[in-house]
């Protein structure tokens, strides 16, 4: 079942096109690794899909609803009712995890399920503490953000979009802010949600990560996807010469 549909993004920013002729699909189920050079537009896409940026011209339909189709070549977002609803399927965890610094661990995770989607404290305080079992962090359920290694908080910032349930979660680089030593546990936490079969959309730079976790591979160069397949298509067999050469520089890591 499709979960998520992006047909033809455009994305302006001062007059420069961004992501030009963007089109995917998400399946239920499916982990996508978005990977390519440094500005080529991947954190656009994800905040595009999440509706933190607005596109120029394409459509996103999200579990069935339209978030945004063109019209006599203009964007239409869908009413705010609609686009809320949307945003509740729609997870997403940031490089530098974006905890709330002056709430504790638990109330990070509350927070959302309480004052935005409604969800009594008792229910959301349990599912919380559910989560944090899940990433290993039990013992830091009363830590506030500054007591926390860089590992530990992004792994407290996917407990928390996972507290909303989303139907997809979006990755936009969730292990570059750490120390290597720490990215192994987050890269844990992400395959232990792909074994449960949490559809998932990964902006990675971990290259045998993708390779193993990733059910699809999309590599993007200069706002377009270039190319997308298995990882086994991409990695070992990459018919386009710029995603040869892209993961020439990888080469040792995969
Ligand atoms: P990536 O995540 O692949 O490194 P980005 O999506 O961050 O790439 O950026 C793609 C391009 O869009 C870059 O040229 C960047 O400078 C530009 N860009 C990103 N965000 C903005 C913004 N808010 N305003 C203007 N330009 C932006
Ligand atoms: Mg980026």
């Amino acid at each position: 079942m499709q979960i998520l549909k992006v047909e033809n993004l455009r994305k302006i920013f001062d007059g420069e096109v961004i992501l030009d002729d963007v089109s995917l699909e998400i399946n239920k189920g499916e982990v996508i690794a978005v990977i390519g050079p440094s500005g080529s537009g991947k954190s656009t896409l994800l905040r595009c899909l999440t509706l933190l940026e607005r596109v120029e011209l394409g459509k996103i339909s999200v579990a069935g609803d339209t978030m945004v189709e063109t019209i006599n070549g203009k964007p239409h977002y869908a009413p705010e009712e609609t686009l809320r609803k949307i945003r509740l399927k729609l997870g997403m965890v940031f490089q530098n995890f974006n905890l709330f610094p002056h709430f504790s661990v638990l109330q990070n995770i509350t927070e959302a399920p309480v004052h935005v989607a409604g969800m009594s404290y008792e229910t959301a305080k349990a599912n919380a503490l559910e989560l944090l079992e899940k990433v290993g962090l039990t013992d830091k359920a009363e830590s506030y953000p500054y007591q926390l290694s860089g590992g530990q908080s992004q792994r407290v910032a996917i407990a928390r979009a996972m507290a909303m349930k989303p139907e997809v979660l979006f990755f936009d680089e969730p292990t570059s802010a750490l120390d290597p030593e720490l990215t192994g546990e987050v890269l844990k936490v992400i395959r232990a949600l792909a074994a449960e079969h949490m559809t998932m959309m990964v902006v990675t730079h971990e290259m045998a990560f993708a390779r193993d976790v990733a059910d699809r591979v999309i590599f993007m160069d200069n706002g377009r996807i270039i190319e997308s397949g298995t990882p086994e298509a991409i990695f070992v067999h990459p018919a386009n010469v710029r995603t040869q050469t892209f993961l020439q520089r990888y080469s040792d890591s995969v």
